[in-house]
């Protein structure tokens, strides 16, 4: 992928990200990496209209390479995650049933095997002021063995290989969140057994659960 690419990508989905009703005004941002240059949202921009041209991109360091605008205010929190994840791609919103559980919870708990994809139960990183090392480094250690976390009394981050796996986890965290929130007036939800969870890794990796594949042909008996 060029870095041109890369700017429209990160365009696109900052786009789709408004129209999904996850990022409220100018609150979320988008990031991917190309090589050891990371192309991501500028501060302050209403994602909802966002352009190529305006996604800025810097190097490893923070420093501006490309574009006219400011990057993310939460510049930081982004690179550190590339610098110590497998991330080709950061996703960044205040989702409402996120940010909802993030103010209340120290965890998602585990209640469906779908959340899996992140690694299991969703941790929720302390608070700290936006955009300062601090929240970057409880959002970085947070991450430790998952590829999603809730952020205290703020919002959800979530990265992938491609940025079309970060943007499907933190669709798939918004669900997770939501559900967990419509368990609360019925009860304590059920969370998944360790021998659970062991079952499920097992089935998805025997049937390739969740990339589509060739259909084998079945004979009518
Ligand atoms: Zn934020």
């Amino acid at each position: 992928m060029t870095l041109a690419a890369a700017r429209k990508a990160v365009a696109e989905v900052s786009r789709r990200l408004a129209s999904s009703g996850m990022v409220p005004a100018t609150a979320g941002n988008v990031s991917m990496r190309d090589g050891d240059l990371v192309a991501i949202s500028p501060t302050g921009a209403t994602l909802a209209e966002l352009t190529a041209e305006q996604v800025s991109v810097v190097d490893l360091d923070g420093r501006l390479v490309h574009g006219d605008l400011e990057p993310s205010s939460e510049l930081g929190l982004h690179l550190g995650i590339y610098l110590q994840h497998n991330a080709g791609a950061v996703v960044h919103t205040h989702a409402p049933a996120c940010t909802a559980v993030a103010s209340v919870r120290d965890e998602l708990p585990c209640i469906h095997y779908a959340m899996l994809a992140f690694g299991g139960a969703v941790p929720v990183a302390p608070y700290a002021t936006f955009g300062s090392r601090e929240l970057a480094a409880n959002v970085v250690a947070a991450l430790a063995g998952r590829s999603a976390v809730l952020m205290a009394s703020h919002g959800a981050i979530t990265y992938g290989t491609t940025l079309a796996k970060a943007y499907e986890a933190m669709e798939l965290l918004e669900w997770a969140s939501d559900l967990y929130l419509r368990t609360l007036p019925l009860g304590a939800a059920r969370v998944l057994t360790a021998e659970q969870t062991e079952a499920v890794v097992t089935a998805a990796r025997e049937k390739q659960y969740g990339a589509p594949r060739r259909a084998v042909s079945r004979t009518k008996t």
